[in-house]
């Protein structure tokens, strides 16, 4: 395959443009991801390094040479301060435009200047650092699960290697007869088109990270709670759901289990509002670890969270419950220096097949619950599920019905 080096570049100046005008307009469009704008400055800047690459011959090889590799290094270092603020991290003023400096002082070093091949290494070192350096930040950045973060770290660490062996791979390549090593090597199209390449490919990897974060964000916003970061009612209710449909076809004990903090009201009044957050963090974390990770637990609403226990027998659920009860008074016997000793009432019910839908489950364990709190708080309470069907097979309504708690916040 034969490509003119300045055809290449042509194209190379306009796709990074576009790509850079493309990037600031998605930017405008969602000013919440920052990095997005980076990336879109990096491409501008890219496209004036390579139109100082084009001079070359007709200016001084100052600007053609050594201050296009600074734009370009500097391009370089936006993509990875874009990567940096993606993830909340701060740009790095002394790094951005380290690269550039670093690579204007040592071109006039004379050894390094009469020496082709440190220079070209030197250039591929920073590119390679700069590269590997993004393809790191979005490693860092992990525990956030965007599926498009491997392809961009993929594509990073690639790219970046393939700078880093430019050296060594160069000197396997065959140059140009005319010995114009800058413009004419097999190496430069090379490098050229895969540069291209990246660009273009890397700019829809980076949109497309954009979107799924903004997307990601919508989803959880919906589904977790925002004090303690746990499911809330509606994610509870729906993953309570899809368990429940299971037992179906896969017969299972499945305990439910309401917890509702005791007194909590008093708590706030006596400590403050701030410390009653707290209490509610602590508990969410508390229980959580009480609870397996293949079980559901949720907050519902103020000071009422839920769980579901799948195959859960009645022993299994009540040294739970108690786990939880127990741990919970522990934790909070000191809270950021108050001695607050907050205590949880917890009403269960275990469903041994699919007879009864969430909210009914929920109901019930809310009846156990109300026990719980009668009976002086700080206790767990079974609901009896022989009781409760037959119960329903009696049509008494209330086996089914409304929830006792609800009926006492209303007395
Ligand atoms: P009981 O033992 O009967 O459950 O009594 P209680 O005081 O816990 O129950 P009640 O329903 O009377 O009061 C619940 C309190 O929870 C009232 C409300 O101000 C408080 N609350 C609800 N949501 C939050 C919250 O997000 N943060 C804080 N700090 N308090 C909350
Ligand atoms: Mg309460
Ligand atoms: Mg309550």
């Amino acid at each position: 395959m034969n490509l003119d080096v300045n055809t290449l570049f042509l194209v190379t100046i306009y796709v990074e443009a576009i790509l850079g005008l493309l990037l600031l307009f998605a930017w405008v469009q969602n000013t919440a991801i920052y990095a997005v704008a980076w990336w879109g400055f990096a491409d501008l800047l890219r496209a004036a390094s390579i139109m100082l690459f084009g001079m070359y011959g007709t200016v001084s090889d100052l600007i053609s040479i050594d201050l296009a590799n600074a734009v370009l290094f500097t391009a370089f270092a936006l993509t990875w301060t874009g990567a940096r603020v993606f993830d909340h991290r701060r740009p790095l003023p002394i790094l951005l435009f380290g690269g550039a400096a670093l690579w204007l002082v040592l071109c006039h070093v004379p050894s390094i200047a009469a020496s082709w091949d440190i220079r070209v290494l030197l250039s591929s070192g920073i590119i390679t650092a700069y590269t590997w350096a993004t393809a790191y930040e979005f490693w860092r950045g992990r525990s956030e699960p965007l599926v498009s973060r491997w392809p961009a770290i993929f594509m990073l660490f690639a790219h970046g290697s393939l700078y880093l062996l430019r050296t060594p791979l160069g000197a396997m390549l065959p140059w140009t007869p005319d010995g114009n090593k800058v413009f004419q090597s097999v190496w430069l199209t090379v490098l050229s088109f895969e540069a291209l390449l990246f660009t273009i490919s890397i700019a829809f990897i980076l949109l497309a990270m954009a979107k799924e974060r903004t997307e990601y964000r919508h989803r959880t916003a919906a589904l977790i709670d925002p004090l303690t970061g746990i499911a809330n009612r509606r994610a509870f209710l729906q993953d309570g759901e899809v368990q429940l449909r299971r037992q179906t076809t896969d017969p299972r004990p499945i305990a439910v289990m309401l917890l509702d903090l005791d007194n909590f009201k008093s708590i706030n009044d006596r400590f403050g509002h701030a410390i009653g957050d707290r209490v509610l963090q602590l508990f969410a974390n508390v229980a959580g670890n009480c609870i397996r990770r293949a079980d559901l637990f949720g907050r519902l609403g103020g000071e009422e969270f839920a769980a579901m226990l799948v195959d859960a027998t009645r022993e299994r659920a009540m040294a739970i419950a108690e786990d939880i009860r127990h741990s919970f008074a522990e934790a909070t016997h000191e809270v950021e220096g108050r001695p607050v000793v907050a205590t949880v009432s917890i009403g269960i019910v275990i469903s041994y097949d699919a007879v009864l839908d969430i909210s009914a489950l929920l109901a019930q364990a809310d009846h156990a619950l109300y026990r719980a709190k009668d009976n002086g708080r700080n206790r767990i309470e079974i609901a009896s599920i022989e009781l409760i069907l037959d119960r329903a097979k009696r049509g008494v309504p209330e086996a089914l019905g409304m929830p006792k708690t609800a009926a006492r916040s209303a007395a």
